[in-house]
């Protein structure tokens, strides 16, 4: 590359979409959030908003067909997507699915991965609207947009943590990425010996947390039951220390959580033993958890502190440069983003 152009691997992801995004703003006053949030959020009259959002799935990048099976893909396209409209606090109505195929793929393959997304339609009660269909000169592309409903007052952003909120996780982190470290070691043992068949029982949650993700409608359905709106709320696609960092950044908040508060299942640390990697590295810097981090005042504590399946890790503070991991050993380490970024940043 010539010296006077700059590498996207020098910006980041996120740095690429603030250069990119920064010269843009917003023409009409119905968009309450743009750029910036899980979704966008957009005023639809009497107090109603649509909420939208959009990921894109390639392959050799996002899966691999090696091992994750075309139905199984085509459920997490959909999963993924409305896990950003839930991470809102909206519920989703339709999702729009467009295709890149190769001419590798037979109908009988499209038909596989559209089992997977009618499963998913299904379990989360959306309608497929639309999308598009391409051919590609290589690899299967999958690109979803989501659409979602709420009333203005329950979208919750990002931004909206206060110091002493409570720092709240849904279900169990880290397990999807030992997932993903078990099926690409597979990988590699089943081109050596392509005659034996690998025996994965023993890691059959952690493969399906990375195969077959779920999005955690049942959480936010189950935070207006005990009457809780969350102050602040994303979806852990990253990993821990890059939304946490996500959510300090925009609450303007800093944060302390508790290694030992971090739920993370009993597979997730047996393969982190047979990795020779702590757990809570899974849980902070692995990503695809598609669990749900938010933020409640202090005084929502006795509404949630029984609740199976949620977990109390930290706290937010008022020091917005500290993002802080208190291990077992009383030890206080800080937490910088190092969660997924697609272009990673090299040595400075
Ligand atoms: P998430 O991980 O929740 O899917 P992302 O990190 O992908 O969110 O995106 C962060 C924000 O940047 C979102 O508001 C998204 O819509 C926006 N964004 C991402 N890529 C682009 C792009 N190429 N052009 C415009 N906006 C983008
Ligand atoms: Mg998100």
């Amino acid at each position: 590359m010539a010296s006077d152009l700059t590498p996207i691997s020098q910006l980041g992801e996120f740095g690429l979409i603030d250069r990119i995004t920064a010269k843009f703003s917003l023409r009409h006053a119905q968009v309450a959030k743009g750029i910036g949030d899980d979704a966008a959020v957009v005023r639809s009259g009497e107090g109603k908003v649509q909420v939208f959002t959009s990921d894109m799935l390639l392959e050799n990048v996002h899966f691999d067909l090696g091992y994750a099976p075309l139905r199984h893909l085509g459920f997490k396209a959909v999963a993924v997507n409305l896990s950003d409209i839930y991470a809102m606090n909206a519920l989703p109505y339709g999702v729009t699915i467009s295709l890149g195929l190769s001419n590798r793929f037979p109908v009988e393959a499209v038909e596989e991965l559209y089992a997977g997304v009618a499963l998913a339609c299904e379990k989360y009660q959306v309608d497929l609207l639309g999308g598009d269909t391409t051919s590609s000169q290589q690899g299967l592309v999958i690109s979803v947009t989501a659409f979602g409903q709420a009333l203005e007052d329950e979208i919750v952003y990002r931004k909206g943590a206060k110091a002493n909120d409570l720092i709240c996780v849904t279900g169990d982190l880290g397990a999807a990425y030992a997932g993903l470290l078990v099926l690409e070691r597979e990988k590699v043992t089943f081109k050596d010996r392509p005659d034996e068949q690998p025996d994965l029982t023993d890691y059959d949650y952690v493969i399906g947390r990375q195969l077959k993700p779920d999005a955690r409608g049942d959480v936010i359905l189950r935070l207006r039951e005990l009457g809780v709106q969350p102050t602040s709320m994303m979806d852990i696609s990253d990993g821990l220390a890059s939304e946490l960092n996500h959510l300090c950044r925009q609450s303007k908040t800093g944060a302390i959580i508790y290694a030992n508060k971090i739920p993370i299942d009993h597979q997730t640390v047996s393969v982190g033993e047979e990795f020779e990697l702590g757990p809570t590295t899974f849980a902070l810097n692995g990503g695809e958890d598609y669990e749900l981090i938010f933020t409640v005042p202090l005084s929502d504590y006795d509404k949630i502190k029984s609740e199976n399946g949620l977990h109390i890790i930290g706290r937010m503070t008022d020091d917005a440069k500290q993002i802080q991991l208190t291990l077992d050993s009383g030890e206080v380490a800080d937490i910088n983003a190092q969660g997924w970024d697609h272009f990673e940043k090299g040595e400075e």
